[in-house]
């Protein structure tokens, strides 16, 4: 029996594998510090945490509405319409399972073969491993390191084609934590707004950021109509392993996702739900307490990297990843990342992993302890050697 050919066709997320390799060193008595993995590593707030466990003793243990309950939906409602400035009700809401269903469920309810999609690169391998898997056309765009890892705009104006279906914004982005500035997304949407196309705007980094607050194309005019918003609780509330996400969508892409969503997991988890509630209405002291700290740790990491010889680091103005450019190592990224793993007990991720364009470069995730970013720099410094 042989799997589906589609099989072959879709990708994977190499940070878990990374990850996988670190434990199975570490189990034979390796130290590691880790940096590879791009998950928040404070607790769930306390006052979230103990809204599930009231809600599992309450009784929300039971399947609840496809796309979400119904008081939630217009809570995140009007936490995006306060957000970005724009004016969306429940019913363009969907809940699912985390941010990444919604990648999978809008590009599954959109994408046939021939169709372009155009996308960040590097960027979440997700987008460009579903292209594969629905036989769509990749058109990767370069981010372009000088704008802060933005695209450059006549390159993009290029790529845009009649058979563009679909367009990938990323800001603040994984893995370069670069913003896309307000003029871009502006041209952006001059570009895109009589094409007969959807943007997909994720968001999921959006309360993670270090100047300016980043903006949304949604605010642009005409642009609420062809743009899905992915954001969810994962990063901003440190509520990974919870599986809590959604999109906002116009209206006729929202029931398309519930469709996909009955077909799949009926509802995202109740009590989960509940939890996300208390997460939004809430108070928001211990997100600032975290961008607080990941801004140290951003500084820290920074300076640190820039101070390593072929090393060359800009500044990231959102998420929790640093991305140095590497050439000057004379290094492959990918050798690169096996060294610091074998050699000095650093795991990070190849910007390979990212895509084409991420040769050249390392992703590290400052979601580790300062007094962890340290030793791990001291370590990649006593290494260095091999390359100088
Ligand atoms: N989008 C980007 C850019 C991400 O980096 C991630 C997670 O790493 C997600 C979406 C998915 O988030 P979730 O864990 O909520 O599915």
């Amino acid at each position: 029996m042989k799997l589906a050919e589609r099989m072959s066709r879709i990708g994977t997320e190499s940070a878990f594998e990374v990850l996988a390799r670190a434990r199975a060193l570490e189990a034979q008595g390796k130290s590691i510090i880790h940096l590879e993995i791009g998950q928040p590593d404070f607790p769930t707030p306390q006052h979230i945490k103990e809204a599930g466990k009231r809600a599992i003793d309450e009784g929300w243990t039971g399947y609840g509405p496809t796309g979400g309950f119904p008081e939630f939906r217009d809570a995140i409602a009007e936490y995006i319409s306060r957000t970005r400035g724009i004016r969306v009700s429940g019913a363009n809401v969907c809940v699912v399972p985390g941010g990444k269903p919604i990648m999978y469920f809008l590009m599954t309810a959109l994408l046939e073969a021939g169709d372009e999609v155009i996308y960040p690169n590097p960027g979440f391998p997700i987008y460009e491993s579903l292209v594969d898997f629905l036989g769509a056309t990749r058109v990767p765009m370069p981010l372009v390191e000088e704008r802060g890892f933005s695209f450059d705009l006549a390159t993009f104006e290029k790529a845009l084609s009649p058979k563009t279906k679909l367009v990938i914004l990323n800001s603040p982005g994984n893995p370069t934590g670069g913003v896309i500035p307000k003029d871009d997304l502006k041209r952006i949407a001059d570009l895109v707004r009589g094409r007969d196309l959807i943007v997909l705007s994720d968001e999921i980094y959006s309360r993670i950021f270090y100047e300016a607050e980043p903006e949304s194309i949604t605010q642009f005019d005409g642009m609420l109509e062809k743009t899905v918003i992915l954001d969810g609780f994962s990063k901003t509330y440190s509520m990974t392993g919870w599986r809590l996400g959604y999109g906002v969508f116009p209206l006729w892409l929202a029931t398309a996702v519930e469709r996909l969503m009955v077909n799949s997991n009926s509802c995202t988890a109740s009590f989960t739900q509940r939890a996300g509630l208390a997460a939004l209405q809430g108070p928001q002291d211990d997100v600032d307490v975290m961008v607080k700290e990941f801004r140290r740790r951003r500084d820290a990491i920074v300076a640190g990297l820039n101070t390593i010889p072929g090393f060359r680091c800009s500044t990231p103005a959102g998420a929790f990843y640093a991305f140095p450019n590497i050439t000057g190592t004379g290094m492959s990224s990918k050798a690169l990342e096996e060294l610091l793993m074998t050699e000095a007990g650093v795991s990070c991720l190849s910007g390979t992993a990212f895509g084409e364009y991420g040769d050249g470069y390392l992703r590290f995730s400052y979601a580790n302890s300062l007094e962890n970013i340290e030793e791990a720099l001291a370590r990649i410094r006593r290494v260095s050697a091999r390359w100088t």
